[in-house]
C-alpha cells in the first residue's frame, strides 16, 4: 500500500487490474468479470437494489446486516418484504418458496454468512429453490464467507455475488468486489434509476477497458494483488481447510469451557464463532481485561446481543498459533 501511487487511467493501472482479474474470477468461481468498487461493502447492496429491483425485493432477515439491507431497499424507494427469522436462526430453503410463490418479486438478498450472530445459511439449498423462480434475481452478501469455503457463483446460478475487503479478505477497509451475472446485467441495463456511482452498466463498460467508473482505491487494489500472491501461495482448498480447521479450534474451546453456541449446529460459520453467554459471564469486563492484559480485541456482542453472546473471528489470516494465543488468553483473563 507504501507503493508509489500511479494513474488509473494509465497502462499500469490497467495492467494492474487485468492481472487479478483471472484470480478473483477463481475465488469468485465465475468466467464474468469481478467489478472493483471504491466503496465498502453497502454501497454494492445498495447498489444491487438500485440496479435490479424494478417490482419488489425480498429482503431474508436474521441478524443486524440482513435486517438492515431490508431498511435499505425502502430507502431506495423500492417496494420490499421481509423475509423475517429470529437472530441466530437460519433462513431455510422452504422459507423463501413459500414467499417467492406468493408472485410479485423480481429480486432476493440473502447474507450468506450473517456476521452479526454467526450463523451460516444453506446456501446451496436455498439456490436450488432459486431455479424455480427464473425471473428473481439472486443476490448474495458473502462477505465473511468469501474464501473461508467454497461459493460456486456460477453453478449456483448466483446473480450478485459481493464482497468486501476487511472481513474475510483481512485488507483495510474500503474496497468491495462484486461479479453480476448475464441476465442480470440486462435487467441492469433496463433499469432506469440506476444513479452513476453505482451503475452496473457503467462497471462493464469500464471493465472492458480493465478500468473502474470514477477513480479507485489503487493503493487498496495494491494490497488485493498482494493478498492474491499470498491466498494463490497457500492454494484456495488449503485456505478452506485452514479455515474449517482454526474453526473446529475455537469450537473445541467453546465446548471444553462449558459455553454453548447461538446458532444452532448445521447452520454455523465456519469464519467466526458467535458464543452464546450461558455461562452468565460479565462479558464487557472480561473483553477489557483481554484488551489490557494482552492487546487482544474481541466483540462482545453485536447490538442486542451485546453481553448475551461474544464473538471470536477465525477468518483471514489467523493460523494454528494465533488462535491458540488467542484462547489462551481469553483463559488468563476468565474470571466466572
Ligand atoms: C460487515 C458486513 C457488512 C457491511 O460491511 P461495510 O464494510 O460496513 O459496508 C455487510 N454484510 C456483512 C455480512 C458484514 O459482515
Amino acid at each position: 500500500m507504501c507503493a508509489p501511487m500511479i494513474g488509473h487511467r494509465g497502462s499500469e493501472f490497467k495492467k494492474l487490474y487485468a492481472g487479478i482479474q483471472p484470480r478473483l474470477q477463481e475465488l469468485f468461481a465465475t468466467k464474468r468479470p469481478v467489478f472493483l468498487s471504491t466503496s465498502s461493502a453497502w454501497g454494492v447492496m445498495e447498489g444491487a437494489i438500485r440496479n435490479l429491483t424494478q417490482k419488489k425485493v425480498l429482503n431474508a432477515m436474521c441478524g443486524a446486516f440482513s435486517d438492515k439491507w431490508f431498511d435499505v431497499s425502502k430507502r431506495c424507494g423500492k417496494q420490499a418484504e421481509a423475509l423475517q427469522v429470529e437472530w441466530g436462526q437460519a433462513v431455510k430453503p422452504e422459507m423463501v418458496r413459500e414467499k417467492l410463490s406468493r408472485g410479485g418479486f423480481d429480486s432476493f438478498t440473502l447474507i450468506h454468512n450473517e456476521t452479526s450472530c454467526g450463523v451460516l445459511n444453506p446456501l446451496r439449498e436455498i439456490a436450488e429453490v432459486m431455479r424455480e423462480f427464473p425471473d428473481v434475481m439472486f443476490i448474495v452478501d458473502s462477505v465473511s464467507s468469501f474464501s473461508t469455503l467454497p461459493i460456486p457463483m456460477d453453478e449456483l446460478g448466483i446473480d450478485v455475488l459481493l464482497t468486501g475487503s476487511q472481513k474475510a479478505l483481512a485488507l483495510p477497509p474500503g474496497l468491495a468486489l462484486f461479479a453480476v451475472s448475464e441476465r442480470a446485467m440486462k435487467r441492469a441495463e433496463a433499469a432506469g434509476d440506476r444513479g452513476y456511482y453505482f451503475d452496473f452498466v457503467e462497471f462493464a463498460k469500464n471493465q472492458e477497458q480493465d478500468m473502474t467508473p470514477s477513480t479507485p482505491c489503487i493503493s487498496l487494489i495494491f494490497a488485493l494483488e498482494s493478498k492474491l500472491d499470498d491466498i494463490f501461495t497457500e492454494g484456495v482448498a488449503a485456505r478452506h481447510a485452514r479455515h474449517a480447521a482454526l474453526n473446529a479450534q475455537v469450537h473445541a474451546w467453546v465446548r471444553e469451557r462449558g459455553f454453548e453456541f447461538f446458532a444452532p449446529e448445521g447452520y454455523r460459520s465456519v469464519s467466526l464463532t458467535c458464543v452464546k453467554n450461558n455461562r452468565d459471564v460479565d462479558v464487557a469486563a472480561w473483553i477489557k481485561r483481554l484488551r489490557e492484559r494482552h492487546r487482544f480485541v474481541i466483540d462482545g456482542g453485536y447490538g442486542k446481543l451485546k453481553g448475551k453472546t461474544f464473538r471470536i473471528s477465525n477468518m483471514g489470516d489467523e493460523s494454528r498459533e494465533t488462535i491458540a494465543e488467542l484462547l489462551a488468553a481469553l483463559d488468563d483473563t476468565f474470571e466466572g
